[in-house]
């Protein structure tokens, strides 16, 4: 249940609403005037208390602190170099794992070239195999923001385990929480106890629901800068992409939650040649950015190089990508 208090409803009315629910043993979240009630879809109030509700919705998810119900305003998500949110396009680029320093120092400068403020790169990499490349570690972690730093950038990277979080957090402007991680509750609970934003991505085989779910995990501990990444999922076919873009995806859940959503096109193909394509289809279904996975020598990466566009290749696509943005721009305008 969400209660829109009336405008001249004092602090001290609203802790009594409050201390009503606790009662009940029920979890009360307030944003403003609003004030969310977990599992609760009916109750009975006095004509006092009724007098300072102006509006009660009761058909409210179980995520309500993502819902628009309960924070119709987008949020707006500030870094140092970069807004992610509201109108702006944030692009995020960078190898799939950090390398070596020199391979980041070079991938950052590719990056910044076509315009994205934030680098990308795994120092802890979650491989399907426990024999592949597990990732450089801390000192990856070290490589990646001297590199984002020495030009201008913010830094993303993967959190893998909730032991972790001090670590990553010591280097990262956004926690990356991988796929394969959508659902470890307590890597999302460690996650919502920091207040360094967050970069959710859809499960392999999760719904809409399922991440907003997880969405909640976090901002239940105080935590609300988060973002949610659609990667593609998986489906019967998977013959010719690595995973299934769900490109509805982005206005559905723009719908649904003020979180910025982006779009992974580079984990979706799964295949060089099919990134452009599906990063301009989440750019046209109103995408807040994109995080894509560059390499210079794809065929020598350390993980992911079939889908890593070269530097020529990155260019040519961010190049589409404003193109678009321009069009649309003018046709909203
Ligand atoms: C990655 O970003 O390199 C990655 C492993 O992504 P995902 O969790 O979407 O597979
Ligand atoms: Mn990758």
């Amino acid at each position: 249940m969400i209660i829109q208090f009336k405008e001249n409803v004092t602090p001290d009315t609203q802790k009594a609403f409050a201390a009503k629910f606790s009662r009940l043993n029920k979890q009360v979240l307030t944003a403003g005037s609003r004030m969310a009630v977990t599992e609760l879809n009916h109750c009975e109030f006095s004509d006092h208390e009724a007098s300072a509700i102006d509006k009660i919705v009761t058909d409210t998810p179980p995520y309500v602190l993502a819902s628009r119900l309960f924070h119709p305003e987008d949020t707006v998500i500030r870094l140092p170099h970069s807004v992610i949110g509201g109108p702006a396009f944030t692009l995020m680029a960078g190898p799939c794992s950090v390398e070596s320093e020199e391979h980041i120092r070079h991938m950052a400068r590719v990056a910044r070239e076509g315009g994205a403020t934030v680098l990308r790169g795994g120092a802890f990499k979650p491989r399907t195999s426990p024999y592949s490349f597990q990732g450089l570690g801390e000192e990856g972690l070290r490589y990646l923001r001297e590199a984002a730093d020495e030009n201008g950038m913010d830094v993303i990277t993967e959190v893998m385990d909730e032991t972790h979080v001090p670590l990553v957090a010591k280097y990262a402007d956004v926690l990356q929480i991988g796929a394969r991680n959508m659902q470890n509750f307590s890597l999302l609970k460690a996650v919502g106890k920091t207040r360094i934003p967050v970069a959710l991505k859809r499960g392999m085989a999760a719904s809409i629901d399922d991440l907003l779910n997880a969405s909640e995990y976090i901002a239940s501990g105080g935590n609300h800068n988060i973002m949610l990444i659609e990667r593609g999922i998986r489906t019967f076919d998977h013959k010719y992409t690595r995973n299934t873009f769900d490109v509805a995806a982005v206005p559905v859940l723009q719908k649904l939650t003020h979180y910025p959503v982006l779009v992974d096109p580079s984990h979706a193909a799964g295949v060089w040649d099919l990134v452009a394509p599906l990063a301009c289809a989440g750019t046209a279904a109103g995408a807040s950015g994109m995080i894509v996975e560059i390499h210079d020598r794809p065929e020598e990466a350390m993980s992911d190089g079939p889908q890593a566009l070269k530097p020529d290749t990155y260019l040519r696509m961010v190049r589409r990508i404003s193109a678009l943005r321009q069009l649309m721009e003018t046709w909203e305008g």
